[in-house]
């Protein structure tokens, strides 16, 4: 065992005695919640309650349509609901920084007792009072997996499919580099448990797009620009495009996953124009460039191939500000002003 293992074992055993010490606890996720984000929270909504414990849970954004089915989902609470409620434990699941759930949730909701940060970023913040911060983690729902196995206290059905869905969305169903042997045996386990079909859950959470969704995309597609030596590769989604399409920034999900799968590119990037025209970009790497440094210059973070920040710029200042950064990683001799000459 190692020294960060170690220190994970530490961490998880802290966290199981606050889980034992305690009775009212609260969670919440980071705003456009995805599926690693809500499953790990209903996961672990579903553990502490088997315990005994009071739990609430409270979300900026409403759950996705696509998540509907996981049990429970309905009792996630809006901010609105907090009112004077003071939880003893706050556990904050799958955010690398405490304002990722929300400006308004992150100054309301705070505990008497004790804050715990649960996460898998690379670039995670320890903000909490108790961190469990493991990188090395597939998804937050493997560190909650984790943890109720180190309880000891048997997984149940529900618990397994919120599991199970959480590590299937942050494995890119299991293709990510993220993915490895113990991930797939963890997953075995859960369709063992749980007794759910793999192939609904995937049908659940990404067969049930609106048609809507089609039309933004194939407005966004068209707007594809690769630098000259076929490196990054950007698009951008425009305010009145959500208007034409009927859509909300949330329907762009996915669109980077796309166009990073370009032949030769190394960067890809999806920058969404928001309501209050600052711009919220998507960020995807194939390996070579660590994509949560290049999101942390912008006060972003993430996963070395999987980041985002949120830049105060007009969507097309924000691109080519972005696309010339990304150009120095991926040419450290690179000093042009927004076109692809190498220094
Ligand atoms: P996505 O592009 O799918 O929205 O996000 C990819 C990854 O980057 C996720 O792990 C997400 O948590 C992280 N991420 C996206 N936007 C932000 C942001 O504004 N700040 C931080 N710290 N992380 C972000
Ligand atoms: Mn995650």
């Amino acid at each position: 065992m190692n020294t960060s293992q170690m220190v994970d074992m530490q961490n998880y055993s802290t966290l199981l005695t606050l889980f034992d010490r305690y009775h009212n606890f609260a969670l919440s996720t980071h705003i456009n919640p995805d599926g690693d984000a809500i499953g790990s929270e209903l996961s672990l909504y579903l553990f502490l309650t088997r315990l005994g414990k009071s739990v609430k849970m409270f979300n900026t954004d409403a759950v996705p349509a696509n998540y509907r089915f996981l049990p429970f989902w309905e009792s996630i609470e809006s901010a609105r609901s907090i009112g004077t409620y003071r939880p003893e434990v706050l556990v904050v699941l799958d955010a690398s920084t405490l304002e990722r759930i929300g400006k308004t949730l992150s100054k309301t909701l705070s505990p008497t007792q004790s804050l715990i940060n649960i996460d898998h970023h690379a670039t995670a913040e320890a903000f909490g009072d108790v961190n469990l911060i493991v990188p090395s983690a597939s998804s937050t729902s493997e560190i909650v997996y984790k943890l109720i196995k180190s309880h000891q206290t048997p997984i149940d059905k529900a618990c397994a499919l919120c599991l199970y869905t959480g590590l299937m969305f942050d494995t890119g169903c299991f293709r990510y580099s993220n993915t490895t042997a113990e991930t797939h045996q963890i997953a075995a386990e859960l369709i063992e448990i749980g007794g759910f079909a793999p192939d609904e859950v995937y049908r659940n959470v990404y067969e049930q797009v609106p048609v809507t969704k089609m039309h933004l995309l194939s407005e966004v597609l068209r707007t594809l620009q690769i630098t000259d030596d076929g490196k990054i590769a950007s698009v951008y989604a425009t305010q009145t495009m959500f208007r034409k399409t009927r859509t909300t920034a949330d329907a762009v999900e996915g669109v980077v996953n796309q166009i990073q799968a370009i032949k030769g590119v190394e960067v890809a990037l999806c920058a969404s124009e928001m309501a209050d025209r600052s711009t919220k970009v998507s960020l995807r790497s194939q390996g070579g460039v660590d994509v949560s440094q290049l999101a942390a210059e912008f006060e972003g973070g993430g996963h070395a191939r999987a980041a985002g920040c949120r830049i105060v710029m007009p969507y097309l200042l924000a691109i080519a500000t972005l696309v010339q950064t990304a150009q120095r990683y991926i040419d450290p001799r690179h000093v042009g002003q927004g076109d692809c000459q190498k220094g």
